[in-house]
């Protein structure tokens, strides 16, 4: 049995400025992996071609892996970056397979097709109009009727943070096997409802997805084959945008329709929950100032986390708006410890002086943001060169276990007070090793900020005193009336009054 696996995995913000050519699809090395290197790579890592690879590699199959190509978020696909990665899957399932296996986002905008994956999908039935497929999507997918339609099996993650991307793929891949068996016969239906979910309430610890993807995995215990609540993601200005459900049965239509109407019906009962209201960037940071003062309210131990959300690079943030860090700077927190800022212009003027020098340097504030209403400025810092990385780390946490993570080359400006991280290469600090491999103990410091949304909580929140969001500038703004949505299937809530999801 040969079973083409392949990844073309990217979440495009269309605000977003940050370019998505074929680079950025390349992980820790300079081209996507292929072939042998690919298998190496993902081969018993917490990730959707981990978890492919481990199905097949169980069953015996014989695994085609015609590229690896995953991007962080950013703005719209390459032309060129999309038709090698596709290129290149069509290719290999063209020359014949029995299955095909794909991770993929489920939010990928190319500069021509506002439905990549469905434009992917659409070439591979071309070429083989019967072969099983079965697709991972992220829990953030913005799902299109044809991407549904061409698939056999989809499976999304239940968890935000990811922590389930490999066992979302066995699921999707275990069933697939069993209709290539004869075993189950995949039933798939899907809707959705007219709803743009924020990123900030998304979280699988809390209500109301927390209850929403608890039914779902409930109703696979009770026999579905795969059940999946999208959440979709909000910063897409794609009529698809928002949330969706897919549930796939073992032949019972009747029963997938019934589970489908009643996770739809449950996520539009609890809309209002999904909506997030900022507090003033001032006021958040004075906040954080007292919970970590020295004689402060809190008797918790653990650094104050404050999250600079508008700006974070797995919402396609350009990682180098300094709004959050100047207030930090502004009100006089000391002991902080800061990722990052995206300046690879700033690291190279901090490696030409060399460790242990100290410096001035512009600092962020140099991606124009045509998208959004309120630029960034560049922030003039004086400090010490403290070290110098090549920015590689091996993820340890339960998202992307055994891969290795690549900020580019990094250094580290210490301002006294201040400790900031600066990339060459967009990465959200989920991991802890984002500090510890540039010798920073996270643990040890009064105040940590992170330009993350959700994901910091698979490595930090456990060490977290206390978390304060605080409203910065960027392209993932989550104040939704800094965006512009022209293309959003309209009425949609909260950006209009809607009263029926129908
Ligand atoms: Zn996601």
């Amino acid at each position: 049995m040969r079973i083409v696996v392949a990844e073309m995995s990217h979440e495009t913000n269309t605000f977003s400025p940050v370019v998505t050519d074929l680079a950025r699809f390349s992980g820790s090395g300079t081209v996507p992996p292929e072939g042998e290197a690919a298998l190496k790579v993902f081969r018993g890592t917490a990730t959707g071609l981990g978890g492919f690879i481990a199905v097949c590699e169980d069953a015996g199959a014989e695994i085609v892996l015609p590229i690896a190509a995953g991007a962080a978020p950013s703005g719209p696909v390459e032309d060129a970056a999309f038709e090698h990665i596709a290129g290149k899957i069509v290719a290999a399932i063209a020359r014949g397979c029995d299955a095909v296996m794909l991770d993929l986002h489920g939010a990928m905008v190319t500069k021509t097709y506002d439905d990549g994956e469905g434009e992917l999908l659409r070439r591979i039935r071309a070429v083989a109009p019967h072969v099983p497929i079965a697709v991972a999507l992220d829990m953030h997918a913005n799902l299109y009727p044809e991407t549904v339609e061409r698939a056999d099996v989809i499976a999304g993650y239940q968890t935000y943070p990811h922590v389930d991307m490999d066992g979302t793929a066995r699921r999707a891949g275990r069933a697939l096997l069993a209709m290539l068996e004869g075993s189950a016969k995949p039933t798939m239906v899907w809707g959705n409802a007219p709803m743009l979910p924020h990123v900030m309430r998304q979280g699988t610890d809390d209500h109301p997805n927390k209850e929403l993807q608890a039914r779902a995995k409930q109703m696979e215990a009770d026999g579905a084959l795969a059940v999946s609540l999208f959440t979709g993601f909000p910063h897409a200005d794609i009529a698809q945008a928002g949330l969706s459900v897919v549930v796939v049965t073992d032949g019972d239509r009747t029963l997938a329709e019934k589970w489908r109407d009643e996770l739809l019906d449950q996520a539009w009962h609890h809309r209002a929950a999904f909506v997030y209201k900022p507090e003033p960037l001032d006021e958040s940071v004075a906040r954080a100032k007292t919970l970590g003062a020295p004689n402060g309210p809190s008797t918790a131990t653990g650094p104050v986390i404050l999250l600079d959300h508008y700006d974070n690079t797995a919402s396609g943030g350009t990682m180098d708006t300094t709004e959050v860090l100047a207030e930090i700077l502004r009100q006089g927190l000391d002991d902080v410890a800061v990722f990052g800022i995206f300046d690879p212009a700033a690291v190279r003027q901090m490696v030409a002086a060399g460790v242990g020098s100290t410096i001035t340097v512009s600092l962020g504030g140099k991606l124009p943001m045509p998208s959004v209403p309120r630029q960034s400025k560049p922030l003039t810092v004086t400090g010490r060169v403290k070290l110098i990385s090549d920015g590689r780390f091996p993820a340890t946490v339960a998202m992307s276990r055994g891969l290795t993570m690549n900020m580019g080359t990094t250094a580290v400006l210490a301002t006294g007070g201040v400790d900031i991280v600066v990339i060459s290469r967009h990465i959200e600090p989920f991991d802890p090793g984002c500090f510890t491999s540039v010798g920073i103990d996270p643990t040890k410091r009064r105040y940590l900020m992170l330009k993350s949304r959700i994901h910091y909580r698979v490595g930090f929140k456990k060490l977290a005193r206390a978390i304060v969001e605080c409203a910065g500038v960027g392209v993932c703004t989550s104040d939704y009336s800094e965006l512009t949505f022209k293309k959003v299937r309209r009425p949609i809530y909260p950006l209009d009054g809607v009263n029926s999801r129908f």
